[in-house]
């Protein structure tokens, strides 16, 4: 055995590995039974094991206080340690970031009546590809198909795993081997690695760069077009807008090109609102309706982006380039499974209703919450957060600009407001912020603020009046306890 350091044998209320119990002793004791009796001895036995590991190593180090082994302390060490055994790694979290959408936080937020059709076709066998109406096979895509078709004015629809699967499977199944037209000026970068000349790549199909990065012609189009072209292809730019000296070729104009030389022509939205914001009050974001309408053979956007859904790519268009999307093998490795087929069709479900979406679909909730209301919030939670956070931060209620997120209109900004939490002292001010960040982090319903500027900002737009306020302003005594 190592030799343990000298303090720990000066020290009497040091443990030794010696004073540690044996397994079977610690398992003996009245918590532990009784976690044995709800939880079987697998996972019991798996915990006490880690727990006296854990104890011995601090004990060979000298760091292991005599009082952490007497029986009652063991026993809730125990407890402690099958609780967070048990504890999910997913959790909510409050997103008080200032980004609506938050690809880091799981984007869209699920509407209640998304939830309910999870809990009621889940438990049980469902419909997912059985036609109960001839009584035989089905297809899974059926279910949503003719929302789609009603919601974009497009002949087809079918649907996948995400947006990225959307444009993967497209250019796979209209060009594989052949070459794709596209502007110099959307090949971008959506994050993590979806790059557009990369995707072209993946689905084996050639690209040919047209146009220069600010400015691209019709006439870039046509000239490209030769025996070997399959498809023409517009991206929309997502996450970063040119200004300036710029032009780009509109859907209508490339489709009418593409389909005088009989080739079809393609567009990616990435978010793509199912409504007009502007009816809600916000920017314009093109949408699928109105690509149908110029003449686009597919659209593809995402289901977890402006159209508040889950994750899902969402292809529609004309009959044949639909059925040869639907017909390529790659679309069964890319399929929607059932919990998100469910939550889409009735996330897609609340759009025939859209005088009521602002109300039922909590991403336009969100994105319309009126500023005067979250200001009001704001006002309210001031005097209590400062009191949590005092003496070391003060607290002000502050307006803020938030923005939508996930690439949807990335120079647009939405006027908010929030509390800005600032420390006292200006020296080790990073450092405080940090850890009032993580103190947050840590707090059993997590939040997540953005610091700028020498402050912590918490946006209130997420923060919903009721049960999302009661349980922010319910932890901060926790807040409190944990930056003593
Ligand atoms: C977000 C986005 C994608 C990727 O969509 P996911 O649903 O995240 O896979 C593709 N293209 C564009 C233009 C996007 O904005």
């Amino acid at each position: 055995m190592r030799a343990r350091p000298a303090e720990s044998v000066v020290d009497g209320s040091k443990a030794s590995p010696k004073d540690l119990p044996s397994i079977d002793l610690l398992l003996r004791g009245a918590r532990a039974q009784a976690l044995v009796a709800e939880h079987g001895h697998t996972l019991v036995a798996a915990q006490a094991r880690a727990l006296l590991d854990a104890l011995r190593a601090r004990a060979l180090l000298g760091g292991l206080d005599r009082a952490e082994l007497q029986a009652q302390a063991l026993q809730a060490a125990l407890q402690g340690g099958v609780d967070e055994r048990l504890r999910p790694r997913m959790q909510r979290v409050l997103n008080l970031s200032g980004t609506v959408i938050h690809t880091n936080l799981g984007r869209a937020l699920l509407a209640d009546s998304a939830l309910q059709q999870l809990l009621q076709t889940m438990a049980g066998p469902n419909n997912l590809e059985f036609d109960l109406a001839r009584g035989g096979r089905g297809d899974r895509d059926s279910l949503v198909e003719e929302l789609l078709t009603t919601l974009t004015g497009a002949e087809a629809a079918t649907v996948v795993n995400n947006n990225a699967a959307a444009v993967l499977l497209t250019v796979a199944a209209l060009a594989q081997g052949r070459e794709v037209i596209v502007s110099r000026g959307e090949l971008v970068e959506i994050g993590g690695a979806f790059r557009m000349p990369e995707v072209m790549a993946a689905a084996g199909a050639t690209l040919v760069e047209v146009g220069t990065t600010n400015r691209t012609h019709a006439r870039d189009y046509a000239q490209a077009v030769n025996a070997r072209t399959a498809l023409l292809m517009k991206v929309h730019t997502s996450n970063y807008a040119l200004q300036g000296f710029t032009s780009s070729v509109d859907e209508a104009d490339i489709a009418a090109i593409a389909h005088e030389h009989g080739l079809p022509m393609a567009t990616d939205l990435g978010s793509g609102a199912l409504v007009d914001l502007q009816d809600y009050g916000l920017p314009h974001e093109p949408t699928p309706r109105e690509k149908i309408a110029a003449g686009c053979d597919v659209v593809t956007f995402s289901g977890d982006k402006l159209l508040g859904g889950p994750q899902a790519g969402l292809i529609v268009g004309r009959r044949a380039a639909i059925e040869r999307i639907r017909r390529t093998p790659m679309k069964r490795a890319l399929r929607l499974g059932k919990l998100t087929l469910a939550a889409l069709e009735a996330t897609l479900r609340l759009y025939l209703r859209p005088e009521r979406l602002a109300q039922d679909l909590p991403t336009l909730r969100l994105l319309t919450r009126p500023a005067a209301a979250i200001r009001a919030l704001a006002a309210q939670l001031a005097p209590t957060l400062h009191e949590a956070l005092a003496p070391r931060f003060t607290v002000e209620p502050v307006e803020l600009l938030g923005q939508i997120g996930s690439g949807s209109l990335p120079v647009d900004r939405l006027p908010s407001a929030g509390l800005a939490l600032v420390p006292r002292q200006k020296k080790g001010c990073g450092r405080a912020l940090d850890e009032l960040a993580m103190a947050l982090r840590l707090l059993p319903l997590p939040v997540i603020g953005r610091i700028a500027e020498d402050r912590l900002l918490l946006d209130l737009r997420c923060l919903e009046d009721g049960l999302d306020v009661q349980a922010f302003v319910e932890q901060l005594p926790r807040l409190r306890q944990a930056l003593a």
